[in-house]
Formats: structure tokens, C-alpha cells, sequence
């Protein structure tokens, strides 16, 4: 008989292994936490909004994604491909002409960036469409800013579309991420869509669940300690099992088994607002890429994107401002509105506030990604196994691969 796998943490990592494990005959145990599974990947609902713990997507074209989720039950809502920035003369709209032939003309005239800048993010797509997602990872990594500079792109271009756009995917303000994730998330845009599941991100985890067998996940068990093959429980109760897998966050309990440097990580702080009315009624995210730019990074109407975020008559309005600020939720909210008043004038005294989010660990820090991940980092003993973003790069497709990564090598052995 195959032995018992106990996998600690129901994130996407964790429930993935538990998925090809539990297809290759394997029976599986999950000890999660908190009250439900999906790890950083959540939506509450509240007063009939579905809000996203932290704005997030899921880009189609991710490998693994592809791979294990039907996108047609998610029944997935696309974002349009490009952007409307907000700028100090006003706002406009960034498109791209490959996939939006409809928009050619706005772009062709955006105020955001050179003939050359066009040609070169020409020359870029085409490098990306070319090469091979593992050939991605295998270019020589430096930071995305610097990237940027060596592929040619103006600084203006840079300053209007780059900077806060890439800021909202990677979650720090000064693009010091490797370059190589850069053209990992680029070439995902090129080829694909970034989406959300109707009902909220959430039926992703939730789509992983009901491949597994009821009752395969313990939840509000929190694991202190491994000790050879037991398993500590904060409750003080000890379970025993043939073989464990650490599927945590980089600073829990995973943490004890990683290097330091990829314990860093990027915070995030998200707010969201209701209004009668949305600010636009494209279904594009908004970069703010004013040069007096502080407390709005990016804003979404998330309702725009999927009506089912917001009850009938009603629009969801989601911002993101990285980091944590030391303000409270109030003057955050207002500041933000303040912000805003100069592209949307009155109405945002009509945005009421629904919650903020202010995560304190959204991603892994990214200065060095990668794509595969040596054994040796996965196996801690016969044992003992790990996965999880953080052992690759911060993603719903890294988690997945991770968990994938450690399933099968645990059919190896
Ligand atoms: C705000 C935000 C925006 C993001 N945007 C995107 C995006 O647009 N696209 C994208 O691809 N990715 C995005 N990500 C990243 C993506 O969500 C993560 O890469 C992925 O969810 C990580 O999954 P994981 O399983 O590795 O870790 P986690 O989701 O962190 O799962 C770890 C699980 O372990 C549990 N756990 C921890 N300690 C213990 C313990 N001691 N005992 C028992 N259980 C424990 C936790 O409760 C949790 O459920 C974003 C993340 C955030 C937070």
C-alpha cells in the first residue's frame, strides 16, 4: 500500500501536491490552519461584494494553470489587455495593438512613449513569443529597472507605463525584482489574458478541494513543530505520519527549512470602496502614474470585470497602495479619494469604504526567480518535503508547479 502523505497548509501550493498525489493513488491528510483553504488566495464576501483578500489575477497562460483548472467551470472574466493611466495632464488609454487591433489608433497617440519605444516593445514581444518558458528563467537575471533601460524604453515610458504597472504586479515601487520574472509576466500579457473567476479568486482553491476527497483537510490545526515523523500541533496534540509536506508561507513554519534570503518579502495594503456609479466603465486596471503619486498605486472596478463583485446597482471599486502604511483605514481611504479627485472630481465623495486589507506578507521577495528548483531543496529528508512560491518565484503558477515538483518526486522514491 502507497503510504499516508500529510501535507501542512491548504494554500495552492499544498493543495496541488495533495491533487497529483491523491490521482497517483496516494492518500492524503491536510492540516490547515485557518478556517479554510486557499492560503493567500481568498475572497470574502461582504454586504453581497465579493472582495478579493488583496487585488490579484490569474494570467491564462500560466503553465500550470493550463494544466490542472477548468477554466470554463471558473468560468473566467478577462481583463481587457492594456491600460488607462492617470498622468499629471489627465489620463489615457494604453492598448496593445497586437491583441486590440480596435485600439490601435488611441494607442498610436497615447503620450506615452516614443515611435522607438513602440518599435522596441515590438522587439520585446517578439523575443518573448520565441523563447521557451524554462529559457525565460535560464537569461541572465538583473533588475527589472535596469532591464528596462537595456531593452531601450524612454524614461517617460517607463515613468507612464512600466513603473506603475509592473509596481502593481510585483508589489514594490522601485522594480527591483528580477528582470527575468519581468519577462516571464510579459510574455504571459503577450500571450494570454489576465482574468478573474466570476465568483471571486477563491474558486480557484476552491476548484482544487473538490478534486480531493471530502474530508481531506483539518482545518484551525496549526502545526508548531515536525520531529522526525511526528507532527507537533499548537494544541499540543501529536499526529504521526509516513511522509510530511511543507506547504507554507517563506516565513511560517517553512521558514526553519528555506534560506534567509528568501524569508524577505513585499506587503501590500488594499482598499475597497462601493459607488453608485464607477469612475470608468472599461474593464482595465488604472495606473497611477502622477509624478505626486502617494497613497494610489493601481485602481480596478472590479465590477467591470465580473458584475458578480457587486450586487445589482451597485460598482466595486478596488485600490492598491504597496506596502503598510502607519495611517489608519479611515485617512487612508480619504487620502486615496483626495488623490483621486483631480481625474474624477466629485465623485469619489460618494465612494464609501467596505475594508481594507493591509497584507503583511503577499509575496516572496523576487530578486532571484526561478523556474525549477534543485531536489535537494525540495527533500529535507526521506521524510520530510517542502513547496510553495517561495521556492521558485511569487505566483499562482510557481505554487502549483512547487506542489507538482514535490508530488512527483515523492512517487520517485
Ligand atoms: C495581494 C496579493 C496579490 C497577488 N497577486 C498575484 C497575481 O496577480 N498573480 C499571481 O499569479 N499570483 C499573485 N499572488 C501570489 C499568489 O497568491 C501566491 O503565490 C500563492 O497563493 C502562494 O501559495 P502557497 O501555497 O505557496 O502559499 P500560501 O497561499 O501562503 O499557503 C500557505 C498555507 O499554509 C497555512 N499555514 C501556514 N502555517 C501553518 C502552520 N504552521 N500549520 C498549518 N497551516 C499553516 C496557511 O494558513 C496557508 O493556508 C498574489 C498574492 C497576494 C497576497
Amino acid at each position: 500500500m502507497k503510504p499516508t502523505i500529510t501535507i501542512i497548509g491548504a494554500g495552492i501550493s499544498g493543495l496541488t501536491a495533495a491533487v497529483y498525489l491523491y490521482q497517483k493513488g496516494y492518500n492524503v491528510q491536510i492540516l490547515e490552519a485557518s478556517e479554510r483553504a486557499g492560503g493567500r488566495i481568498k475572497t470574502d464576501i461582504i454586504d453581497g461584494f465579493q472582495l478579493d483578500r488583496g487585488f490579484q489575477v490569474l494570467l491564462t497562460e500560466y503553465p500550470e494553470t493550463k494544466a490542472l483548472l477548468d477554466y470554463k467551470k471558473l468560468n473566467l472574466k478577462r481583463f481587457l489587455p492594456g491600460a488607462t493611466v492617470l498622468y499629471d495632464k489627465g489620463q489615457f488609454e494604453i492598448a496593445d495593438p497586437f491583441r486590440r487591433p480596435t485600439a490601435t489608433f488611441a494607442t498610436l497617440f497615447a503620450p506615452v512613449g516614443s515611435l522607438k519605444d513602440k518599435i522596441n516593445t515590438f522587439f520585446l514581444k517578439n523575443k518573448l513569443v520565441k523563447i521557451a518558458v524554462s529559457d525565460v528563467f535560464k537569461q541572465l537575471e538583473v533588475d527589472t529597472i535596469s532591464q528596462l533601460k537595456k531593452y531601450g524604453f524612454s524614461q517617460k515610458m517607463i515613468d507612464r507605463f512600466y513603473k506603475p504597472f509592473f509596481s502593481g504586479i510585483f508589489l514594490e515601487n522601485d522594480l527591483k525584482t528580477s528582470s527575468n520574472m519581468f519577462d516571464f509576466v510579459m510574455k504571459m500579457f503577450s500571450e494570454g489574458d489576465a482574468a478573474i473567476p466570476e465568483l471571486g479568486m477563491e474558486e480557484i482553491p476552491k476548484q482544487l478541494v473538490a478534486m480531493l476527497p471530502a474530508n481531506s483537510i483539518q482545518y484551525n490545526v496549526k502545526v508548531n513543530a515536525i520531529e522526525k515523523n511526528k507532527i507537533i500541533c499548537e494544541d499540543g496534540t501529536i499526529l504521526e505520519a509516513d511522509k510530511i509536506v511543507i506547504a507554507t508561507e517563506a516565513i511560517g513554519l517553512a521558514g526553519n527549512y528555506i534560506s534567509k534570503t528568501k524569508q524577505n518579502f513585499h506587503q501590500v495594503t488594499n482598499v475597497y470602496f462601493e459607488a453608485k456609479i464607477a469612475p470608468t466603465k472599461k474593464a482595465v486596471v488604472v495606473l497611477n502614474a502622477s509624478t505626486d503619486k502617494k497613497w494610489v498605486n493601481n485602481l480596478t472596478v472590479m465590477s467591470n470585470i465580473s458584475n458578480k463583485y457587486a450586487p445589482i446597482g451597485k460598482v466595486l471599486i478596488s485600490i492598491s497602495y504597496n506596502g503598510i502604511p502607519a495611517i489608519d483605514d479611515t485617512t487612508l481611504a480619504e487620502n486615496m479619494k483626495t488623490e483621486l479627485k483631480k481625474w474624477y472630481g466629485n465623485q469619489v465623495q460618494d465612494w464609501k469604504m467596505l475594508k481594507t486589507y493591509r497584507i503583511n506578507y503577499a509575496l516572496p521577495n523576487q530578486e532571484n526567480v526561478s523556474n525549477e528548483v534543485p531536489n535537494s531543496q525540495i527533500k529535507i529528508n526521506d521524510n520530510l518535503f517542502i513547496c510553495g512560491d517561495h521556492l521558485l518565484n511569487g505566483s499562482i503558477n510557481a505554487a502549483m508547479k512547487s506542489g507538482r515538483i514535490v508530488a512527483e518526486l515523492i512517487d520517485e522514491i
